[in-house]
Parts: C-alpha cells; structure tokens; sequence
C-alpha cells in the first residue's frame, strides 16, 4: 500500500512499525460549536482509511483528541456566562450526536486536554532541562533555534516563516517564531498548577503529548488536515523529536481543505454549513459520497447544489437496492472470478495512495450491473452484485451499509417500545413517567407527537 508522506513530499511504500499493527493519530476537534463540513471531510477520510486499513488485515489502534481548553471555549463560555467546562462538555456531546449520524466509528481512545496536564507539565519540564523551553514572565516556550530540524515537515526556512507567517507577539520571547508550551493564566481564567505559574498547557504540546503517552514515543502516521502542516505539525514534531531523539511519527497524512463560497470553510471566516444541517436534508449516505468521490489531498468544493446533486445520487441507488431486497432473495454468492476481478480492482485503487474517487465509481458500477442483472433476470450476478456493495465494500466506504442500517431500523424498534410504554402509563394515568418520558427524548433530538392515528415521533 502507498500513501503519499508530507514529510518526505513522496508516495510511499506503506510500513508499520509493528507487523500488522498500525498506531494512528489524528488531530481532533477544539470543542466550542456544532463541527461543519470542513470538519467532516478528516472525520470521514481517516474513518475510511482506518476502516480499509481493517479490511486490509491490520489491527488499528487509533486515537482522537480533544481540544477542551483553548481561548475559543473561553471566549464561548465568557459569552454565555458558562464556565469552560460546560461549553466543552456541551460541544463533545453534539460531536458524538454528529460523527454518529455521519456514521463515524469511534478512534479506539478520544483523549481530552484537561486529564493530561500532569503530564503535559513533566513533559515541559523536560524540554527545559534539556535546553529546548526556556521561561519568561509571560510563560513557558519552546526555542525553535535550539531544534536543528525545525521546518523539515512544512518544508519552510526559519527565515521565511519570520517573513510570511502569522506569529504570536510577545516581547518576552527570545526569538519570534518561539512558541508557547506553557501559558501563564490571566485573571479569571481556568488554571492548573505548575512549576511556573498556575496556568494552562500550549495547544501544540497537548497532541504531542497525548500521542506519544498513549502510541509511543515513535508511531505510524499522524494524520489531520493541511491547513494543520505549520504550524501546529511543525511544533508537535519538534517538541516531541527534541523530547526523544527519536522520529515521532513515520508517515504524515494530510487532506485537502474544503472551500464554499469561494474561500476555505471555518468557523474563523463565519462560512461554514453544519453538519447537522447537511445531514438533515441530505443524509448521511449523499455527504460521505461528495467527500469520498474527491481525492482526500485535493482541494473539495461545496455547495448545497452539488450536495443536494449527490443525494439525487444516492437515492437512485437506493431505489436499485431495495428493488432487489423485494425479490427476498438472500444468500451468500460463491467467491468466483468476477468477484476477486472487483476485489482486486477496489484494492489497487486503495492501495495506490487511497484512491476514494476509484473505489467509489466501482461501486457504482456495481449498482448498475445489479440493476442489469435484475432486467436479465440473471439471479446469481445479481446476487454477487448485491453482496458486493453492501457486505464487501459498503462496509468499506462507509455507504450503503448493512450493519449501519441494522442499527437504525433497532433504534426506530426501541424508540416505539418507549412509545407503548408511555401510553400503558397514560392509561393508569402515571402522567409524572409518561411525561419523563417524552421529556428525556426530546433532549435526545426524539420530538413525540399525540395525533388521532396515534403518537407520531420525528427526529431532530
Ligand atoms: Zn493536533
């Protein structure tokens, strides 16, 4: 398998360091809004990679982060009159609720910030015995000159970087492009104890530190998106290669940014569309289909046309797949020819630097030989068709999925369960249990609604 290693600017020879192992990190989200569709397109690629990474016979051991301390979420909670906390806790809730609807699995841990500071804090005290932090009153920061590598992922000079990039002033650095590891607390604002003053951790240090604690000091790859390449990358490898000695991740992974409405989609820019939103009105199926149908390193446009042209997509699929499950035909084909042809073509396009754009259209090739096969009257293509795309590479991609699906049609089962029992108890008039009932469900996004036909639910 090859993927294309920012670090080295080529497309390798994929190698773990452990046979049949692969210890991934990806870069998670700083928790103080819904996440958007710019921050579905890493969501998706790396819940795919790792899933094909599976498919492939690796055991992948990955994890996520999040970013629960940072300005934003104190802003956010200064705003509402909340402590950070809350806003955090509130936000990694609405993520979950997200990346399920989304269909992404969960990273095999999900780190917070705030439960590693103690270990953030000995960490930097090591960088500091070792030369490489040095204290000011303003803080702990990390002195970029003492690190001989400093530039080697994001391909810049120390020089340039001074030029072009977007620094943090501070007066009390030794040199601009320094960065800080330790932020004194101002007045007011969350803090935690440390040699230095009582305050809280960089967000460079927090990933570094939370992926070499739980992968090791040397992982497999580190993934995330490109605007992430400097400086966020740059540092955590610098802290993390000066702390050890050792190459911290071996492959860097990076997807392509999102635009919409003519510049990159953030949060900072005020031009996003929610996920929530597009999945609202376009379902899961129609926004993991635009993003895989891009090359992860390519840039991807959105609008809600294009979406909405994927959804039209996704329903005609649909329509071929229920028309077969109608026949009641089941059963599981014979693994012939044609069946390793499509195996084998679906993993070259994978294999060849993740290729979600190929693997895709081979899908829908199989849609298209199931529709055929089903005019012919061709029962066994049409069975091999069938099981192709929704037990060998839906599972994959991530669409048109039978387990998914299985989980969705259980929740409507248990949601109409809750729906009789609430009734049983308006009948004996325990309105306190039926109305508790309806009430712990709407917090859940789960609307009941008393008609003449009966209670009626929609979901949110
Ligand atoms: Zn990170």
């Amino acid at each position: 398998m090859k993927i294309t290693n920012t670090l080295t600017g080529r497309k390798e020879e994929f190698v773990p360091l452990q046979p049949g192992v692969v210890r991934m990190y990806v870069c998670g989200p700083t928790v103080y809004d819904l996440i958007h569709v710019g921050n579905a397109r890493p969501a998706v690629v790396f819940d795919v990679f790792r899933r094909y990474l599976e498919y492939r016979g690796y055991r992948v051991i990955m994890v996520q982060n999040f970013t629960d301390i940072d300005d934003k979420i104190i802003n956010k909670a200064n705003q509402l009159g909340v402590d950070p906390k809350t806003v955090a806790d509130t936000f990694i809730a609405e993520y979950w609720r997200d990346a399920h609807a989304l269909g992404i699995r969960p990273a095999n841990f999900h780190p917070r910030t705030t439960d590693f500071v103690g270990d953030i804090v000995e960490i930097i005290e090591r960088l500091v015995e070792k030369g490489f932090a040095y204290q000011t009153e303003t803080g702990v920061y990390f002195d970029v000159r003492k690190f001989e590598k400093y530039g080697e992922l994001s391909k810049k000079r120390i020089d340039d970087l001074i030029a072009g990039a977007r620094v943090e002033v501070d007066e009390t650095k030794k040199f601009p492009l320094d960065f800080s590891l330790w932020k004194k607390a101002k007045p007011g604002e969350p803090c935690w104890k440390s040699p230095w003053s009582e305050g809280r951790p960089g967000w460079h240090i927090e990933c570094t530190v939370m992926s070499v604690k739980i992968l090791g000091e040397s992982f497999d790859i580190h993934a995330g998106g490109e605007d992430l390449i400097f400086p966020h990358h740059e540092n955590e490898k610098a802290q993390a290669e000066a702390l050890t000695g050792k190459t911290f991740a071996r492959y860097w992974m990076h997807n392509g940014m999102v635009r919409f409405l003519g510049d990159k989609m953030s949060k900072s820019t005020g031009n996003i569309f929610t996920v929530r939103e597009a999945l609202k009105k376009y379902g899961r199926d129609a926004l993991r289909y635009m993003i895989l149908s891009k090359h992860y390193r390519s840039p991807m446009d959105f609008s809600e046309e294009l979406l909405s042209n994927y959804s039209k997509a996704v329903k005609r699929v649909w329509e071929v797949l229920r028309r077969y499950e109608n026949t009641g035909e089941v059963g599981i084909p014979k693994r012939n020819s044609v069946y390793e042809e499509y195996v084998n073509k679906f993993i070259e396009a994978l294999d060849d630097d993740f290729n979600t754009p190929v693997a895709v259209s081979i899908l829908f090739e199989l849609v298209k030989g199931l529709s055929r096969a089903m005019d012919n009257n061709d029962r066994e293509g049409a069975l091999l068709y069938y099981h192709l795309i929704r037990r060998e590479f839906g599972p994959v991609l991530g669409l048109f999925d039978l387990n998914e699906e299985k989980k969705e049609v259980a929740n409507e089962e248990l949601i109409k369960i809750l729906i009789d029992v609430r009734e049983m108890l308006r009948k004996e008039k325990k309105y306190d249990l039926s109305d508790e009932i309806r009430e712990r469900l709407k917090k859940i996004g789960i609307n009941l609604k008393d008609t003449p036909r009966g209670t009626e639910y929609t979901v949110e």
